[in-house]
C-alpha cells in the first residue's frame, strides 16, 4: 500500500487525539507528582559518610541476601546480593523498598492497649500477671531463629503451647511428615537435580519460594529452548506470569488439583510409566476427566510427557495431600530431584490453624502474617513493627523494625542447601521497641538471650567444622581457628552453607488420600504484609506481579 503525506498528517493528528484522550500521560504526571512529593513523614537524608553492609532481609522467612546503603547509620537503599547461595541477586517487591518502612506512617510508635496509648510497664505488669493466673500460647511465623527458641521454652515454661503459622510453600511439604515422620521444617525441594516439575498451580516464576532461586535456574536450563533440560509443566486455571513463560501450560478449573493429580497417578501406574509402587487412586480415569474438564486421552498424554524426562516432581500451591501422593507414585520423594531432607532436624511443629489450647494469655510474634486471626479469648499481647489495620489484640507492642535488632536467619523454606546467616542491628529505632524474645528475657533474666543464642549456635558450627562460608569467596569452616571468627563473618554478611540435602528416606503410603475437590488458593496471593513501602505497592498494584486482595475478590 502506498503512504502518501496526507496520510501520514491524518495518523499523526490521530494519535496525538488518542493520546490525549488515553489515561495514560494522566496517569504517568499524576505518578510523577505524587512520587515527588516531600511528605511529612519521609525523613530527610542526612549527610555523612556512606558505606554498605551486607546482610540478609529479616522480612519473611526466605531470608535473600541483600546490600544496604547506609548514611551516617541510617539505610538509605537496598540491592540484592549476588554472592547469596540461594537468592543470587534477587529481592521480592517488598524488600526492594524495606528501607522505606521504618518510616512508613503506620509505624507503631507507642504501646497501646485497647484504645489507648499505654506504657511497657504497664504492658509488662499485665503480661506477668496473665502469666500468674494460668498458661500462656505463643504463636510465631519465622521458626528455627534463635529468638524463637526463647519463645517456645518460656510457653514450655508457662505450661502453655508453641505454635506456628506456616507460609503455604512449607504447608505443601506436611503430607510427607505425616507418612514418613521426617518433620516439614527439613523437608525440601531439590530442584537443581529436577528434570521435570510439575507445578499444580504453585507460582514457581513469581514468587515462590526464594526469589531468585527458580528463576535463575529457568534461565540457565530452560528459557527459550524447545527441549530444555529442565521442563516446567503449570496446570491452572489462567495464564498467570508462570503459565505464560512455562514450557507447557494445560489449564484447569480450580479445585481440581487434586482430580488431576489422582488421575495421572492412575495412569502412570496403569501403564507402568514408572518403577516405583503406590496405591491405585479410587478415582477412575473418566471421574479424573470429568473433575478437570480434560480428556481421558490428555490425561494419558499428560502423565507420559511426565514420566519421559525424569527425575520429576510435582509441587502444589498449598497443602494437597494428592499432589504429595503423586510424588510417591513417581518415586520422588526421598530421592534426589525430588523431595530431600535437608537437615537432620526432628523439630515437629504444631500449626497456629490447628484448635488452640484454652489459655489466659496469648503471645502473638511480629511474624505472624497481620492477617492471622487467632481463635481465642485470651488476652491477646501482639508484637508488631506495623499497625497493619483491625486485629484482634488487647496489646500492642511496637517491636523493630528493618535492621534495628540482631536476629538469624535459618534454612530458608524449601531449599535443599541448609544455610546459616545472622543479619545484625545496624541502625537504631526512632522510638522505643521491643521484640517478643527481648520483652520475655527482660520479664524473666534466667532466659538466656536470643544474641547469647546465636553465638552458641556459631560455637555448633565451628565443632561441627561442616560447610562453608560464603563471602567475598568460599571459606570451608574446618579453616577457621575460633568460633569468634564465624561469628565475626556472619555478622558481616557471611552466609554458612551445608551440603545438598540427603536424599533416601522411607516414606510409606498405604491408601491413596481421599480426593476432595478443594478451593486451594494460589500462594502467592496469601503472603500479606502489615504495610507495603511505597515502591512495592507500585510494583505489586500495577504490574499484576501479586494481585490486592480487593482487586480478586472484584
Ligand atoms: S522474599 Fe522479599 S521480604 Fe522475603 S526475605 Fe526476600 S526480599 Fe525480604
Amino acid at each position: 500500500m502506498k503512504i502518501s503525506r496526507r496520510d501520514l498528517l491524518v495518523w499523526s493528528a490521530g494519535a496525538a487525539a488518542g493520546l490525549i484522550v488515553t489515561p495514560v500521560p494522566w496517569k504517568l504526571l499524576d505518578d510523577t507528582s505524587i512520587w515527588s512529593q516531600n511528605w511529612p513523614w519521609i525523613p530527610q537524608p542526612v549527610r555523612g559518610p556512606i558505606e554498605v553492609k551486607q546482610t540478609s532481609c529479616t522480612l519473611c522467612p526466605k531470608g535473600c541476601g541483600m546490600k544496604v546503603k547506609m548514611a551516617a547509620g541510617w539505610p538509605v537503599g537496598v540491592a540484592g546480593l549476588g554472592s547469596h547461595p540461594i537468592s543470587r541477586g534477587a529481592l521480592c517487591p517488598l524488600g526492594f523498598g524495606v528501607h522505606q518502612l521504618n518510616w512508613h506512617p503506620q509505624r507503631l510508635r507507642f504501646v497501646r492497649h485497647g484504645s489507648q496509648i499505654s506504657s511497657w510497664n504497664d504492658a509488662g505488669a499485665a503480661f506477668a500477671k496473665a502469666c500468674n493466673e494460668g498458661p500462656v500460647v505463643v504463636i510465631e511465623g519465622y521458626p528455627g531463629r534463635a529468638a524463637s527458641s526463647v519463645l517456645e521454652t518460656f510457653s514450655q515454661k508457662q505450661n502453655g503451647s508453641y505454635r506456628v503459622v506456616l507460609g503455604s510453600e512449607t504447608r505443601a511439604l506436611e503430607a510427607y511428615e505425616a507418612w514418613s515422620g521426617v518433620p516439614t521444617s527439613s523437608l525440601a525441594y531439590d530442584l537443581e537435580s529436577a528434570k521435570t516439575i510439575v507445578s499444580f498451580g504453585a507460582p514457581l516464576l513469581d514468587g515462590w519460594g526464594t526469589p531468585g532461586q527458580f528463576t535463575r535456574l529457568w534461565a540457565e536450563r530452560a528459557a527459550g529452548k524447545t527441549n530444555p533440560q529442565l521442563r516446567l509443566i503449570q496446570l491452572e486455571a489462567t495464564l498467570s506470569r508462570t503459565a505464560a513463560r512455562a514450557w507447557q501450560w494445560t489449564s484447569i478449573p480450580v479445585g481440581s488439583e487434586s482430580g488431576l493429580a489422582a488421575g495421572v497417578a492412575r495412569v502412570l501406574l496403569e501403564e507402568r510409566l514408572v518403577a516405583a509402587h503406590g496405591p491405585m487412586p479410587s478415582l477412575t480415569l473418566a471421574e479424573a476427566a470429568a473433575q478437570t474438564g480434560l480428556s481421558t486421552e490428555v490425561l494419558r498424554d499428560l502423565a507420559r510427557t511426565i514420566a519421559s524426562q525424569t527425575p520429576a516432581v510435582a509441587i502444589a500451591s498449598d497443602d494437597n495431600p494428592a499432589v504429595a501422593a503423586l510424588n510417591v507414585v513417581l518415586g520422588s520423594v526421598g530421592a534426589r530431584g525430588g523431595i530431600v531432607r535437608r537437615s537432620k532436624r526432628t523439630q515437629h511443629y504444631i500449626s497456629a490453624d490447628a484448635e488452640l489450647p484454652s489459655a489466659r494469655a496469648l503471645l502473638v510474634d511480629a511474624s505472624v502474617p497481620w492477617d492471622f486471626v487467632p481463635k481465642t479469648n485470651a488476652e491477646v499481647f501482639r508484637f508488631a513493627a506495623w499497625d497493619g489495620g483491625s486485629s484482634k489484640a488487647d496489646w500492642l507492642l511496637p517491636s523493630p523494625g528493618f535492621l534495628e535488632e540482631t536476629n538469624d536467619i535459618p534454612s530458608t523454606p524449601t531449599s535443599a542447601i541448609e544455610t546459616y546467616a545472622v543479619s545484625p542491628a545496624l541502625t537504631k529505632a526512632p522510638h522505643e521497641v521491643q521484640s517478643a524474645a527481648q520483652f520475655l528475657c527482660s520479664l524473666d533474666p534466667t532466659f538466656t538471650t536470643a544474641e547469647k543464642i546465636i553465638h552458641s549456635r556459631c560455637e555448633e558450627l565451628f565443632r561441627a567444622r561442616i560447610g562453608a562460608l560464603q563471602a567475598q569467596e568460599r571459606t570451608p569452616v574446618a579453616k577457621f581457628d575460633s568460633a569468634q571468627k564465624i561469628d565475626e563473618q556472619l555478622s558481616k554478611g557471611a552466609i554458612w552453607t551445608g551440603g545438598p540435602g540427603i536424599p533416601g528416606f522411607k516414606c510409606v503410603l498405604k491408601e491413596w488420600p481421599s480426593v476432595n475437590p478443594s478451593d486451594s488458593e494460589n500462594s502467592s496471593t496469601i503472603w500479606p504484609a502489615p504495610v507495603l513501602p511505597p515502591l512495592a505497592t507500585k510494583l505489586y498494584r500495577e504490574s499484576s506481579l501479586r494481585e490486592a486482595s480487593e482487586m480478586r475478590n472484584a
